[in-house]
């Protein structure tokens, strides 16, 4: 078995560990004679699958007691619509803000449910980095703040949680979740779909304040409603099992390596390699301002656009599959998200340095 370093945006790698449980526990699951996957979603055993992995998202993240805790499918994409039916309901009025493609497309699918705000944006600098507070226009009177925490296409995170008042955070945590501890208590809502961090596609969590549930626009499709889902348990048709299953091998995996502090500390690491030598770097430059770079998502160019592609093809050849940009950059980016080992990086790096001195 030849597995690769895939640096995809995502889905992404799943630790080997995790598979290989899955993969034991496949045919037949705890002596059920069945997999997960061909459970019934309202039997014992998978009531017990849920539960756990809702306890150990809980005990992983912090998360009081007054928030819920909800596997939903759809996306992050649907929670860009799910968010605005939800809390725009009080002045009708939110603050987002523009940091990369994801925070606009949900900027842009709230315009249709309200009157939404443009709270601060770097698109005039390629969205190379994050506003800081002091550049945020933000409206006291708003019934949220919207921000994507990790900008996985332009490789920026957000290093500070903006001080709002008493105006709830929404934040998009796709492509950071679960990969360093978070304060969720500053937090109304926080939401990520679950193929970077978490799982196989087509599990999306969102971790929600309780009191903000409970109104809806008018015409809110029961689906899309948190106060049903949180009364429902996410059971108010059939979750995606097997999803919420891997989340809690994932959970299992994370314990084992000392929680979101143990992984903090191993994903630091890997993204200093990866800066460090693009510091000292003659060919390769990173494109985003020193202060936001993101730990999950490495990106970077060599200013020439077809020695970018060069470098993407022979890394590809080499066994590093998806180093190249998103469409919308260009240049390279190297995802670098929980599960890819240390030696995935510390090898890409090697790979690079052979590059430049070949190509200076
Ligand atoms: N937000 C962020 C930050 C993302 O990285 C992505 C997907 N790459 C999305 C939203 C969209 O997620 P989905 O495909 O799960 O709808």
């Amino acid at each position: 078995m030849d597995r690769i370093y895939n640096f995809s945006a995502g889905p992404s790698m799943l630790p080997v560990e995790v598979l290989k449980k899955a993969s034991k526990e496949m045919l037949n699951y705890n002596n059920t004679g069945m997999s997960v996957m061909e459970m019934s979603h309202r039997s014992k055993v998978y009531g017990e699958i849920i539960k756990e992995t809702e306890s150990r998202f809980r005990k992983m993240m912090g998360i009081p007691d007054n928030y819920k805790i909800l596997f939903l499918q759809g996306g992050a994409t649907l929670q860009f619509s799910m968010v605005p039916m939800n809390l725009l309901t009080k002045s009708g009025m939110a603050d987002y803000v523009i940091t990369g493609n994801f925070s606009k497309k949900a900027y842009e699918e709230a315009t249709k449910y309200g009157k939404i705000n443009i709270a601060g944006s770097t698109k005039n600098e390629n969205f190379s980095r994050i506003p800081t507070q002091k550049e945020l226009n933000l409206d006291i009177n708003a019934d949220y703040l919207h921000l994507c925490t990790n900008n996985t296409i332009y490789g920026t995170t957000w290093k500070y949680i903006p001080k709002t008042g008493s105006v709830p955070i929404v934040a998009d945590m796709s492509s950071c979740i679960l990969s360093e501890p978070v304060d969720v208590s500053k937090y109304g809502l926080i939401y990520a779909g679950a193929q970077k961090n978490m799982g196989p596609a087509g599990l999306t969590v969102v971790i929600i304040r309780e009191d903000l549930a409970g109104k809806t626009l008018p015409g809110t499709p029961v689906m899309l409603d948190y106060s049903i889902q949180i009364k429902n348990e996410s059971m108010y048709n059939t979750p995606p099992t097997y999803g919420i299953y891997i989340l809690k091998l994932v959970l299992e995996w994370l314990e084992d390596l000392g929680g979101l502090e143990g992984m903090k500390e191993i994903n630091k690491n890997k993204a200093n390699l990866l800066y460090s030598y693009l510091e000292e770097s003659k060919l390769f430059k990173s494109t985003v301002s020193k202060d936001d770079r993101s730990m999950m998502n490495v990106t970077f160019i060599t200013g020439d656009a077809d020695l970018d592609s060069k470098f993407a093809k022979e890394a590809e050849s080499k066994g590093f599959a998806n180093v190249k940009g998103h469409r919308a950059v260009g240049g390279m980016r190297a995802s670098i998200y929980n599960a890819m080992p240390t030696e995935g990086v510390e090898a890409l790096v090697e790979f690079m340095k052979e590059f430049e001195m070949k190509n200076r």
